[in-house]
């Protein structure tokens, strides 16, 4: 049995199964079989039905299982879930920093170039801290950032686009602190970044040093 990211894949008799990590414990029987067809569409949404922001969001659905799986849909159902993970695992490519994705940003991306090194650390710290891949990259190429990397085999080599689009939104308009929400809003999408109540706004305020709130 391995685990990959959120996933933990078993061979059997008759092939490879596939589910979440939370179930490896589970009956087979208690889970319900997915479809390979249905599946990048499934994996989409957490069990409440909300579109997951990212791909490493640590709010994968549970309760199913793939199985019967040859290598190949195997590997197929491994890229619906976590895109390029295998290829980047394999390649082992070099990490590559924030401040070097950051000065590629063009547009209204611009300016998470003027992130500071603490506001980084409280973004990647809210973000990453919710996902379900092994962070190796920081600030610079040369440096390490103090912010958990996660110890799971999934890498990530490089900031994804939605902790770039985070630190843009947490630029541009954060509210005073005596008008932030200290809980987030079940009713904001968790990609909603652009609301005050967004999961995501909300840890980073919780990264910035407002305590005693549990994070979620
Ligand atoms: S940058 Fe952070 S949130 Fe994005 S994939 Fe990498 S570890 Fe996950």
């Amino acid at each position: 049995m391995r685990e990959w990211g959120d996933l933990v894949v078993a061979a059997t008799e008759t092939g490879y199964e596939l589910r979440h990590r939370a179930d490896r414990g589970v009956p087979r029987t208690a889970l319900a079989d997915r479809d390979p067809d249905d599946f990048r569409a499934f994996v989409r949404a957490d069990d409440d039905g909300r579109y997951r922001p990212f791909a490493g969001e640590q709010s994968l659905p549970t309760g199913w299982v793939l199985s019967g799986l040859d290598r190949t849909a195997l590997l197929r159902a491994l890229a619906t879930v976590y895109p390029a993970s295998v290829e980047t695992w394999a390649d082992d490519p070099n990490p590559v920093s924030y401040r070097e994705v950051a000065t590629r940003q063009t547009g209204i991306y611009e300016r998470v170039a003027n992130l500071s090194r603490e506001e980084l650390v409280d973004v990647t710290e809210a973000v990453c801290g919710n996902c379900a891949k092994r962070r190796d990259w920081d600030e610079h190429a040369d440096d390490r950032l103090p912010v958990d990397r996660g110890d799971g085999a999934l890498p990530c080599r490089e900031p994804c686009s939605f902790l770039v689009a985070a630190a843009r939104e947490v630029l541009v308009d954060e509210p005073p602190d005596e008008q932030a929400p200290d809980y987030p809003d079940a009713d904001v999408p968790p990609g909603d970044l652009t609301d005050p109540g967004n999961r995501y706004r909300v840890r980073y305020r919780r990264a910035r040093g407002v305590p005693d709130t549990p994070q979620r």
